[in-house]
C-alpha cells in the first residue's frame, strides 16, 4: 500500500512515570534456603523503558510519533478482566509496596502506575479506533500478560492488553479483536480471560514449557465457543529468525487473515531475543522489524490499520532496547525524518545458525501447531 506510507499517522504512548514502578530487587527462583544470596537488580528494569525512549529519540522515531497521553485507568474497565478483590487488594499493598500475586512486586505507590499502565493500552486503543492514528505503540511498565483475574504474577500487575481488548469492543463495538503475543513467555493471563470468547483470537508464540509451567501447549486450543479461538505456538529453545519468519508466514498472517478481526493488538515481549537473561531464544533487531513489518501490512491489508503495539517483557539491558526501537521503526517505516535502527552487534548478530536455519526440531514443532491448528483454521 505504497500511498500509505508518507501519510501513516503513528502514535506513540510514554510517559516519564512509567520509570517510577520499582520492583525492588531479585532472586531468581524466589527460594527460602538462600537467604544470604545477593540479589541483583530486578530485571524488569526502569532502564530498559527509559533506553527504549532514548532510542526512539535518537533515530528520529519519537519526533515522527504522535504523543498520546496515558491516562489512569478507572476500576469500571478493570472489572471488565479482573476481580473486585484483586483491585483492591492492589490498593492495600500499594500503601507500603510488596507483592501482588506470585512474583509481581510493587513499589509504595504502584497501584497507580500499574494503572497508568492499563490505561496507556486503552489510550493507544482509542487513538487507533477513532483514526486518530493508524498504529500505536505503547511503551508501558509493568507489563501485564501474565496477570490473572484474582492476582498477579510474572511481574505483571493488571492485563493492560486484556482490559483494552475488552474495552475496544465496549466502547466502540469491536466485533472480533486478534491479540498476537510474542513474548518469549506465555501470555496465560490473556489466554485465561478469552478462553470462552470468539470475539478475542489469542495467538502465542513462545518458549515451551519456559513459564508459566503448564501453560501455552497445543491441548490448550480454548473452550466451549471459545475452542479454535486460542492458538499456542510453542517453539523449542533457541528457535531464531528464520523459524518465526516461518510461524509467521505459515500460521500467524493466515489465521489473523481468515478471522478478520476489527482491530490488532500485539503484546510485544522482546525477551526471545539472543541476549535476554530470562529466555533461550535467538532473535535478533531483525526479526522484531521484519515481524511489525508483517503485522503492519496486516493490518493495513484487513483492518483499517488499526494496530496497537503493547510494551510486554524484555530483560536485556543492552539488547532489548534495540529490539523494541526496531518495532517502531517497523511502523514508522517510510517516514520523513527516522533514521535506521542499527544493530548494535553489527554482522555478528547474525552469525548463529537459527537465524538462518530452522532446526530439526523447530521443523518439528511448526509442522505439530499447523497439525493441531488445521482442526479449525487453513493453515
Ligand atoms: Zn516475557
Amino acid at each position: 500500500m505504497p500511498s500509505l506510507r508518507r501519510s501513516r499517522r503513528v502514535g506513540l504512548v510514554f510517559n516519564h512515570r512509567y520509570l517510577t514502578h520499582n520492583p525492588g530487587q531479585f532472586l531468581i527462583g524466589y527460594r527460602e534456603p538462600y537467604p544470604f544470596a545477593e540479589p541483583v537488580p530486578h530485571p524488569s528494569s526502569a532502564r530498559i523503558a527509559s533506553r527504549t525512549k532514548h532510542l526512539l529519540d535518537l533515530f528520529g522515531l519519537s519526533d515522527a510519533m504522535l504523543n498520546i497521553e496515558p491516562e489512569l485507568i478507572g476500576d469500571g474497565a478493570l472489572r471488565q478482566i479482573h476481580t473486585a478483590e484483586y483491585i483492591q487488594r492492589v490498593r492495600d499493598i500499594s500503601r507500603n509496596g510488596g507483592d501482588a500475586g506470585t512474583g509481581a512486586p510493587i513499589g509504595a505507590g504502584g497501584e497507580r502506575i500499574a494503572r497508568l499502565a492499563a490505561g496507556g493500552v486503552v489510550a493507544a486503543v482509542d487513538a487507533v479506533m477513532r483514526g486518530a492514528v493508524h498504529h500505536t505503540y505503547a511503551l508501558v511498565r509493568p507489563p501485564g500478560h501474565h496477570a490473572m483475574s484474582d492476582r498477579g504474577m510474572g511481574f505483571c500487575v493488571y492485563n493492560n492488553v486484556a482490559v483494552a481488548a475488552r474495552h475496544a469492543q465496549r466502547r466502540y463495538g469491536a466485533a472480533r479483536v486478534a491479540i498476537l503475543d510474542w513474548d518469549v513467555h506465555h501470555g496465560n493471563g490473556t489466554q485465561d480471560a478469552f478462553v470462552h470468547d470468539p470475539s478475542v483470537l489469542f495467538i502465542s508464540i513462545h518458549q515451551e514449557d519456559l513459564f508459566p509451567i503448564g501453560w501455552g501447549s497445543l491441548d490448550q486450543g480454548g473452550d466451549e465457543q471459545g475452542e479454535g479461538y486460542t492458538v499456542n505456538i510453542p517453539l523449542p529453545a533457541g528457535s531464531g529468525n528464520a523459524t518465526y519468519a516461518a510461524v509467521m508466514e505459515r500460521l500467524v498472517l493466515p489465521i489473523l487473515r481468515q478471522y478478520g478481526p476489527d482491530l490488532i493488538i500485539v503484546s510485544a515481549g522482546q525477551d526471545g531475543s539472543a541476549m535476554d537473561p530470562l529466555g533461550r531464544m535467538s532473535l535478533t533487531t531483525a526479526a522484531y522489524r521484519a515481524m511489525t513489518r508483517q503485522v503492519r501490512d496486516l493490518a493495513d491489508e484487513i483492518c483499517e490499520s488499526r494496530l496497537v503495539i503493547a510494551q510486554e517483557g524484555g530483560y536485556s539491558e543492552v539488547y532489548a532496547p534495540y529490539c523494541s526501537a526496531a518495532i517502531g521503526e517497523g511502523l514508522c517505516e517510510g517516514l520523513d525524518g527516522i533514521s535506521p535502527v542499527e544493530e548494535p552487534y553489527g554482522p555478528r548478530a547474525e552469525s548463529m545458525p537459527a537465524t538462518r536455519v530452522i532446526g530439526l526440531d523447530a521443523t518439528a514443532a511448526i509442522a505439530a501447531a499447523r497439525e493441531r491448528h488445521s482442526a479449525h483454521w487453513s493453515v
